[in-house]
């Protein structure tokens, strides 16, 4: 069975991993495990955004990847910001194998009151399954309750299925058994 890391970037709380690696499992039948915390590297942060340069944390941690990863998901609690957007939680490049998803603004609702703690997971998980669709080749979906909805804001995030939408769920069979 194909293995995805999982790399915790920064602070991440050790049960939010522990809970994402059986859902992901469910979801993509690869076989999840957790990798040793890493540090933010230094590099990634920008003075003036106060944020952290996502394709810099992406390089930094491409130096883990284990040698029989099929890909490698960082998650980190820092804010990141990505050149070409400002609005996205979450990074990854197509035909890539290393992708990074930051939980900090999953944590922010309209009034950016903390959110439960089960919605904020339900976040994380939408977020990660989503970055591991467009590792796996997937494109946004136009089903804004499909995981693979491009999230405009957080409340797109909200009312999004954890899961693919019908089409994307055939998609993902057919790689799957090819
Ligand atoms: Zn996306
Ligand atoms: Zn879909």
């Amino acid at each position: 069975m194909s293995k995805v890391y999982i790399v915790p970037v920064g602070h991440v709380d050790s049960e939010v991993l522990t809970r994402i690696a059986p859902c992901l499992e469910e979801r993509f039948l690869f076989q999840f495990k957790i990798l040793p915390v890493i540090p933010v590297p230094a590099q990634a942060f920008n003075s003036s955004k106060k944020k952290y340069l996502t394709s810099i944390i992406c390089e930094n941690i491409r130096d883990y990847l284990p040698f029989d990863a099929k890909y490698l998901l960082g998650i980190t609690d820092v804010d990141t910001f990505e050149d070409s957007s400002s609005l996205l939680y979450n990074f990854s490049n197509p035909e890539d194998v290393v992708a990074l998803v930051s939980t900090q603004r999953l944590l922010f609702r309209g009034s950016r009151e903390f959110p439960e703690k089960d919605i904020f997971f339900q976040r994380i998980l939408k977020e990660t399954t989503h970055e591991i669709g467009h590792l796996m080749g997937f494109r946004h979906c136009f089903n804004n309750s499909c995981v693979m909805y491009f999230s405009y804001s957080i409340n797109d995030t909200d009312k999004k299925e954890t899961f693919f939408c019908h089409e994307c769920e055939k998609k993902l069979n057919l790689i799957q058994n090819s």
